[in-house]
């Protein structure tokens, strides 16, 4: 981000956290909190139920509505799922899809991953395509070839158009809910990492596509963080898992 003209972009993912009223009451604290930041897009991802009340709260305003999550077909018989366009009419603007929560508790695997994100953009909606590595992974040196296949698998079929509507979070499983942040130094080499894998196929595009940090996120990290070239925002969730903060 350090010289960079992209607009920072910050992200709050509530998770299973909030009922609509717990919800609402915050989202309109992050409205007030934001009024005067101009230089920033801000964007809240409450729980399902809340998603329709907490945009009719910030209607209007500068902060954005994301889902956390959308099923890849636009309707039909598939009983619990939700999809992109009824996000969209819930007042989403965006949605996360392949957080490593979905990925390794619910078993979402790469190729759904990219039907989501696709589903997503036919939709109008933003996805915000997480990837990262476990930490085994990163034990083992793998962390840019897992981040490759992820990315590779995410954007097939993907057009230009498809890609500039995008964001990619890069998310280290192990740094998720742990209160153990990546160091800028290794955020900065998967980030770099990941423009150049978009600039491969995308030479136009990937300069002005924003690339977020998360995992473990905090007042105190966030600067020096965004103070890296690729670093473009973060995807916050805030909840130290007990026992796991360093
Ligand atoms: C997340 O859930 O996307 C996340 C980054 O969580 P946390 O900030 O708690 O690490």
């Amino acid at each position: 981000m350090a010289t960079s003209t992209r607009r920072p972009f910050f992200c709050g993912n509530w998770k299973l956290n909030g009922t609509i009223t717990e919800s609402v009451a915050l989202a309109t604290e992050v409205r007030n909190g934001v009024a005067t930041l101009r230089e920033a897009d801000v964007v809240v991802a409450p729980s399902l139920t809340a998603v329709h009340a907490v945009a009719r709260r910030l209607e209007g305003g500068p902060v954005g509505v994301s889902g956390q999550n959308c099923f890849w077909e636009d309707k039909g018989a598939f009983t619990g799922e939700v999809s992109a366009p009824q996000l969209a009419e819930a007042g989403c603007k965006y949605v996360i899809v392949g957080h490593s929560e979905r990925r390794q508790l619910m078993g979402e695997l790469d190729a759904a991953v990219n039907l989501k994100a696709r589903a997503a953009l036919r939709a109008g909606l933003t996805p915000i395509i997480c990837v990262g590595e476990t930490l085994s992974e990163r034990d083992a040196g793998e962390t840019l070839g897992r981040v490759e296949a992820q990315l590779d698998i995410a954007l097939l079929e993907m057009t230009a158009d498809g890609l500039a509507r995008s964001l990619v979070a890069y998310e280290p499983v192990w740094a998720i809910g742990t209160g153990r942040n990546a160091t800028p130094a290794q955020a900065q080499e998967v980030h770099h990492f990941i423009r150049t894998r978009l600039a491969a196929r995308f030479p136009d595009v990937a300069p002005a596509v924003r690339i977020l940090y998360g995992g473990s996120v905090k007042p105190d990290n966030i600067r020096a963080l965004m103070a890296e070239e690729d670093v473009d925002g973060g995807l916050v969730g805030g909840i130290v898992k007990e026992g796991s903060a360093s």
